[in-house]
């Protein structure tokens, strides 16, 4: 079931204590250090990792601070290939867009591919909620929309899932006769054939997009399992979902952006299938989609762009920054309570929703600086973290006595000399407590840190202290 961010305490506590979640964080323990020795390799190729990263880092601050200008000529020639091109301002413009145009195609059955941007919008539960049947074509997604869950990774949403959790969920869920399922291969090849069906009768196909090219009206779209193509072709209808700021000036920068994007989500040199679809079937083309729309989505990323945390929108959704945060792999991504997990997560989540509603996400963070340095787009996750906690504080979103306590520190600090005796105080009396066992187990204020956690006692004085005293003051 789906949390809310603002539970985010709450769930992760329940995930790190809950023996079910044992199972979860036991398969992203197996898979994480795959992945992250997978990207190691993979970059100890030809291709310098700093170079890349400073020439895609390059593209997008160009491309994003030329918005308007790029969406303009993309708009354009999209239009000139014969695409529709729609803007929503919000998801429930955009939901509304995409169900006028299956409305329109009297659809009754939609294929769709991965796209983190129809979960945004809640675009499934608002086509089924009108009575068009929808179905997930992503094996990630696949699984999940069987499971009735929400996806706990952005680039791998069934990651959470063990074999043996796919396994006992196709057994209930399918008529699978005398068949068991006993390997992963009769698993996909079951998926394979529920699938294939859906593609035949779909009569709309949803994708996403990884980028969208201004110079030629294209969009691009990299997959493992070429359910986008099947999604995208095969369908009388296509429609792709993105949002504005994917928009880069040349197929050549896409190219630079798909080095360093597929290395650093699965540590393949290339993925399997990266498409671009130029819009509906031309006179004389044997396959495609007869009408093609793009539908853009804003939702507060103009405001991102416009303030002191745009280059949030550089990301380009690898993921890398969730297979190295120890708070991902031990709270898991439903413990974030939206669609972006993790510490991209704890960045855009409160700009795209409510600093109030996610408060806690940006404290969800070890300062171990892990996600900084593996960003292909060079994201100072770190820092738009510890900026967001200061939003908190400004805006009063933290606890008032969380606010009293940081401006008393401020306020000492501020006051060297009392600031030393106040801390000699501190330190003298919890060296008293704690000095016959050791470790300090409770604190006023501390409780919930020293839950999990002892604290040493401390020397009778402070290195301050210790140092005056050495040179004779
Ligand atoms: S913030 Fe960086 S590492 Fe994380 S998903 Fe975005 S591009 Fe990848």
């Amino acid at each position: 079931m789906q949390q809310h961010s603002r539970d985010f305490l709450q769930a992760a506590s329940t995930a790190i204590g809950d023996p079910e979640s044992a199972g979860t964080r036991k398969a992203l323990g197996l898979l994480m250090p795959k992945l992250r020795e997978q990207a190691i390799e993979t970059f100890g190729g030809s291709d310098d990792f700093s170079a890349l990263r400073a020439e895609v880092k390059a593209i997008r601050q160009h491309a994003l601070g030329h918005l308007a200008h790029y969406l303009e000529s993309f708009t354009s020639a999209a239009r000139e290939n014969g695409s529709a091109v729609h803007f929503a301002r919000n998801g429930n413009e955009l939901n509304d867009i995409v169900l006028d145009i299956c409305a329109r195609h009297e659809a009754h059955r939609i294929a769709k591919g991965k796209s983190m941007i129809t979960e945004e919008t809640g675009l499934n539960a608002a086509l089924e909620a009108a009575g068009f049947a929808v179905r997930e074509t992503d094996l990630g997604e696949y699984i999940i929309q069987e499971a009735n869950e929400t996806p706990s990774h952005i680039v791998g949403p069934a990651l959470h899932k063990s074999q043996a959790d796919i396994r006992e969920l196709f057994l209930d869920r399918h008529d699978l006769g005398e068949r068991d399922l006993a390997d992963a291969t009769e698993m996909v090849a079951e998926a394979r054939q529920v699938l294939r069906e859906e593609f035949l009768a779909a009569d709309v196909g949803i994708i996403g997009s990884n980028a969208l090219i201004a110079e030629n009206g294209y969009s691009m779209l990299v997959t493992n399992e070429g359910n986008g193509d099947l999604c995208a072709n095969l369908p009388p209808v296509l429609i792709v979902c993105t949002s504005v700021d994917r928009v880069l000036p040349r197929a050549t920068d896409a190219m630079a952006m798909l080095r360093l994007l597929v290395r650093s989500t699965t540590g393949q040199a290339v993925s399997c299938y990266t498409s671009f679809y130029a819009g509906p079937r031309r006179p004389g083309d044997v396959d495609g989609p007869v009408e093609t729309h793009f539908v853009l989505l804003d939702n507060h990323r103009s405001e991102i762009l416009a303030s002191d945390y745009a280059e949030m929108l550089q990301c380009i959704r690898c993921g890398a920054c969730l297979n190295h945060c120890p708070v991902y792999m031990n709270a898991g991504g439903h413990a974030y309570g939206w669609v972006y997990p993790g510490p991209m997560g704890s960045v855009l989540t409160p700009l795209l929703t409510s600093l109030e509603d996610s408060a806690h996400l940006p404290d969800a963070c070890t300062a171990c600086g892990r996600c900084e340095e593996v960003c292909p787009a060079s994201i100072p996750l770190p820092d738009l973290l510890r900026d967001l906690r200061r939003d908190k504080f400004e805006q009063r979103v933290t606890a008032r006595r969380w606010r009293w306590g940081m401006q008393i520190h401020a306020w000492l600090a501020l006051h060297p000399r009392l600031y030393q005796r106040v801390t000699n105080l501190a330190v003298a009396v919890m060296h008293r407590v704690g000095r016959r066992h050791g470790v300090i187990r409770r604190l006023p204020f501390a409780g919930g840190w020293l839950e999990a956690r002892d604290l040493p006692t401390p020397a009778a004085k402070t290195f301050q202290a210790m140092h005056q005293e050495s040179l004779g003051k």
